[in-house]
């Protein structure tokens, strides 16, 4: 967190979270993250200041972020902008009049990084952030949530900080979806309607803190009018809020065709820098339509004139390829890898992977479709079996290759063997001061014993090998094998060496 950069007091900002952390342990007050009633806002009034500078930003995403060289560019630079402005003296903003925020429209299929990037954004400016869905929003609230939702949220997420949140982040996704429908014979009254709901939210409104969908804040609002005899509102101004939205705006590429003149079929292939510092890459027909989108389109695609008007800003970003998911694996700030390796340390097992267990990763996940998103759950699926068993065994590595995502199961069988003999042998050398090894053959029997009674070799061995501390230490032999043979007939290998031992000894 940046919040220096913000102009922000760190210790007062600790502070006011521990108090809000203590109001949300008390049930009496609903509204935790604001103050109680009758209280005056808690604010931190510390003017506002920001200095990040756009190439900052962007070499910061470039750090995370695989591919999406334009939409990198473009959010990092509108983003620093809509700050810095921020920063202008007030009479600078005179003939602000009309002037149209930098909110950004991000046009995209899911997982290809638009919420990963608004969040990277958010986190290394210090700026609150809250991420919503337009496909829960109703016109009136009734149903679902209200766009105004979307604000009080950003304000918990401020830690209650009112002019903290006025200075955040809020971003919409699958905004596509509130499009009026094309086909309909009417006018779609309650897309639109939730889109003017936004548009006001886009431009400047007053947003109560309390919900008048919310009954809690609602009944909290009657109580202090009954004990102080006025309702003090809340409100947050939403004037220097940035609005970021997104959808995948299937079949807006069909529009855009046809204003080209050149219909969907046979529109020609361009081929287009992906960015500054690479080579060219062919984009396919889709994005580059995307590319070319202007704001009639986006009316012919069911919104208002006045809500394109708002979102002066458009970044497409580019699905990903099988390389670009082997990359991000690949990619030592990998969150997917990061955070399979932190299950496993949970538990004191250290996870590594070979670079061809990443490669299997990425083209599996490739098939799914989700873009980067689909690498969490193929990474989860080949690996929960081994979350599941190996706590339990006495394992402190593994190693994910390519051999065990072919045969998981017999892989772990034969790790969760191996394990059990290691813990075997180590605690036998540890009690009795004897080193056991193995034959192969004689592993293979255990186990199959083991298996059939469904235990672990360990409890077989200490089974079959009771005697054999003892009997060890009698023939003074600081190394020992168990071969096939021994493992078949343990008590009697065991009296017949003893008995070899004293007779070679007496002769
Ligand atoms: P969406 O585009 O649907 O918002 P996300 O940004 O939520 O997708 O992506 C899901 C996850 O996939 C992210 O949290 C991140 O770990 C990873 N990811 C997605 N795109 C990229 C990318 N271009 N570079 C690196 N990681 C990515």
């Amino acid at each position: 967190m940046r919040a220096e950069k913000m102009g922000l007091d760190p210790e007062k900002l600790r502070e006011l979270l521990a108090r809000q952390a203590q109001q949300q342990d008390e049930p009496a007050q609903p509204e935790a993250a604001g103050p109680g009633p009758g209280e005056p806002a808690e604010r931190l009034d510390e003017p506002f200041h920001f200095d990040v500078k756009p190439e900052e930003l962007e070499n910061y995403l470039n750090q995370y972020v695989i591919r999406q060289y334009e939409a990198k560019g473009i959010l990092a630079t509108k983003i620093c902008t809509h700050f810095n402005r921020l920063n202008l003296p007030d009479d600078d903003a005179d003939d602000d009049v009309g002037s149209i925020k930098n909110n950004v429209l991000m046009i995209g299929p899911t997982g290809v990084g638009k919420t990963y990037l608004i969040k990277l954004i958010a986190r290394e400016l210090g700026v609150p952030f809250v991420k919503g869905d337009a496909t829960k929003f109703s016109e009136t609230g009734y149903v679902g949530g209200d766009v105004e939702d979307l604000v009080r949220e950003l304000v918990r997420e401020a830690g209650g900080d009112i002019a903290r949140a006025q200075h955040g982040i809020i971003y919409i996704d699958e905004i596509d979806k509130i499009a009026s429908s094309r086909n309909a014979s009417g006018p779609d009254v309650s897309r639109s309607g939730v889109q003017r709901n936004l548009l006001k939210l886009m431009e400047e409104t007053e947003v109560d803190l309390k919900s008048p969908h919310d009954l809690a804040s609602q009944m909290e609002a009657m109580m202090q009018m009954q004990r102080t005899g006025k309702i003090e509102k809340q409100k947050i101004n939403t004037r220097d809020i940035l609005f970021i939205v997104s959808g995948a705006f299937s079949g807006l590429d069909d529009i855009v065709a046809r204003r080209l003149n050149k219909g969907a079929i046979g529109f020609q292939l361009r081929t287009q820098p992906e960015d500054a510092e690479g080579g060219t890459k062919e984009t396919d027909e889709k994005e580059e339509l995307f590319r070319q989108v202007r704001a009639e389109d986006l009316m012919e695609y069911g919104f208002e004139s006045e809500f394109v008007g708002r979102l002066p800003v458009v970044a497409v970003l580019s699905p990903l390829i099988e390389e670009d998911l082997l990359e991000i694996l690949r990619s030592p700030k990998s969150s997917v890898v990061r955070a399979k390796k932190r299950d496993f340390r949970a538990y004191g097992i250290e996870l590594d992977f070979e670079d061809e267990a990443l490669q299997i990763f990425a083209a599996r996940a490739i098939e799914e479709q989700t873009g980067a998103r689909a690498l969490v759950s193929v990474v989860e699926k080949a690996l929960l079996k081994f979350e599941k068993s190996l706590p339990s065994a006495p394992v402190t590595s593994f190693t994910v290759t390519g051999d065990v995502l072919r045969d998981p199961a017999s892989h772990l069988r034969s790790l969760l063997s191996q394990a059990s003999f290691h813990h075997f042998i180590a605690t036998f050398r540890d009690s009795h001061g004897t080193t056991l090894h193995f034959t192969p053959e004689a592993q293979t029997l255990v186990q199959g014993m083991a298996d059939q009674r469904g235990t672990a070799p360990e409890q077989v061995c200490q089974e079959l090998f009771a005697d054999y501390g003892h009997g060890l230490k009698l023939l003074e032999q600081p190394d020992f094998t168990i071969t096939q043979e021994i493992a078949e007939r343990p008590q009697e290998a065991l009296n017949s060496l003893i008995k070899d031992f004293y007779s070679k000894r007496e002769s």
